[in-house]
């Protein structure tokens, strides 16, 4: 490669990838910020970088999501390690956060229920010091993930357990229960577009209704709950309506569904209250 072609410029014009992904990706490779990039098209990309960049510009016209090859997603506001043995963080799932927010008290238990990548275990125990959090993956792999991020941003804060759904929690209860679970019906076309095409099935697909999933939790829910204690479950954007009545037979009241910015139903809630449920 001549002088010319390893130019700032012409590397990101090459790529044929988003100009954005492109800045991005190199300002990754290179060790610089995507302003110094845009701002000084000439400067020239030390020749193994180029290769490299060119190598990952290929990877991800085939479709590889641009997260995994960064090994980093952002998430409310800070940064995560993602892999492939994860779900790449998602900006609807910070309103999951926002509503989990809303219900904690200061020093309340909180358990986090396929946490993979550890996101919003992690940010809720950032965002409240006193919380006390506990996150279930039955994914060793993710586990591995999740541990190195609390490691990073909530030191000591998170007592993490291999477990598929409860079987690893014992017979605590806790005051709040949040989960991002696969919701995704095995056999949906999105299965087969943009980034899902490259994430672990198991934190997509849930059976073939899509709904498997919120049932476990929603039911499970009744013997780790406190009194009073709520569980939110993010779903998918036509769930809504099913997601309450998962609730509601489940022995749930106070429910109530959240919409994400996209305006798609995508978080619900509700109360178990001791006086509700029935024997
Ligand atoms: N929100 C994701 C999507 O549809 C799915 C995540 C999940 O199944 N929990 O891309």
């Amino acid at each position: 490669m001549s002088d010319r072609e390893n130019a700032v410029g012409a590397v990101l014009a090459g790529a044929g990838i988003e100009a954005r992904e492109a800045r991005r990706l190199l300002a990754h490779l290179s060790g610089t910020s995507e302003a110094i990039l845009a701002a000084f098209p000439e400067r020239l990309v030390d020749a193994a970088q180029a290769a490299r960049f060119r190598e990952l510009a290929g990877q991800r016209r085939d479709g590889v999501p641009l997260a995994y090859m960064l090994g980093i997603r952002e998430f409310y506001g800070r940064e995560f390690r993602v892999s492939p043995a994860v779900l790449i963080p998602r900006p609807e799932t910070e309103l999951l956060v926002d509503c989990a927010l809303q219900h904690m008290r200061a020093d309340e238990s909180i358990l986090d229920l396929g946490t993979g990548s550890g996101a919003i275990a992690i940010t809720l125990a950032c965002e409240r010091s006193g919380a006390r959090i506990t996150a279930v993956d039955r994914s060793a792999a993710a586990l591995v993930i999740a541990r190195d991020n609390a490691a990073t941003l909530a030191p000591g804060r998170i007592a993490f357990i291999e477990s598929d759904w409860y079987t690893g929690v014992g017979e605590r209860s806790f005051n709040l229960i949040v989960s991002n679970p696969p919701y995704i019906a095995a056999g949906d076309p999105h299965l087969g577009r943009g980034d899902l095409r490259f994430e672990p099935p198991a934190a997509l697909v849930a059976g073939t209704s899509g709904t498997e999933c919120l049932e476990s939790i929603a039911t499970g829910a009744k013997s780790h709950l406190c009194d009073g204690g709520w569980l939110l479950l993010e779903h998918g954007f036509d769930q809504g309506a099913a997601a309450r009545r998962i609730l509601e037979r489940a022995g749930f009241a106070e429910l109530r569904t959240w919409r994400d910015l996209a305006g798609h139903e995508r978080v619900t809630g509700g109360a178990l209250n001791g006086l509700l449920v029935g024997p």
